[in-house]
């Protein structure tokens, strides 16, 4: 299994709490304006890295993982079966960003699957007209970052409390 990976950013504190390794996987579907990084939108962008290289940059960095890009979820078996080797070999937390809504991805069983075993979700596409600078690890205030394991059985999805 690979994944299409832009770059990747070993030891950085703005995707998450702590320092973490962030992966950004190419590809992006939402094509949102004033996206701070539309050079992600191409799904042949980067280059194919396997689930075992990943797992060994993770391994050697020993810190939290998150996925961002592009819209990782644009790779959901690659993705799903990323974050469960973490889980199940490393047990590091693990943090996704997407451009989905929580709403559309619990509607969607394969976008589902690729989250279910993540920590934090942060959801939705950025809004101009709802930008904000102060926030921590997002850019608009419609963004929400959603505690996944308590949210997987309720109806409305509980945020992460930090
Ligand atoms: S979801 Fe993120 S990467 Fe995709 S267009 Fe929107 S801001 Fe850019």
């Amino acid at each position: 299994m690979k994944l299409r990976v832009l770059h990747i950013v070993e030891g950085t504190s703005v995707d998450g709490p702590g320092l973490r390794t962030s992966i950004y996987l190419a590809g992006c579907n939402h094509h949102c304006p004033g996206c701070h990084n539309p050079g992600s939108w191409d799904r042949q962008g980067g280059e194919d890295r396997t689930l075992d290289e990943l797992m060994q940059v993770i391994a050697y960095n020993e810190a939290p993982v998150t996925l961002s890009g592009g819209d990782p979820l644009l790779q959901p078996q690659g993705v799903q079966e990323l974050v469960c080797r973490v889980k199940r070999e490393l047990g590091y937390n693990v943090w996704c960003y997407t451009g989905y809504t929580w709403e559309e991805i619990v509607a969607d069983p394969v976008l589902l699957g690729a989250v279910r075993e993540v920590d934090v979700v942060v959801e939705g596409p950025f809004l101009e007209a709802q930008r904000d600078t102060t926030l921590r690890f997002c850019g608009s205030r419609n963004q929400r970052l959603i505690d996944v394991q308590r949210s997987l059985d309720v109806s409305d999805p509980i945020l992460w409390n930090q």
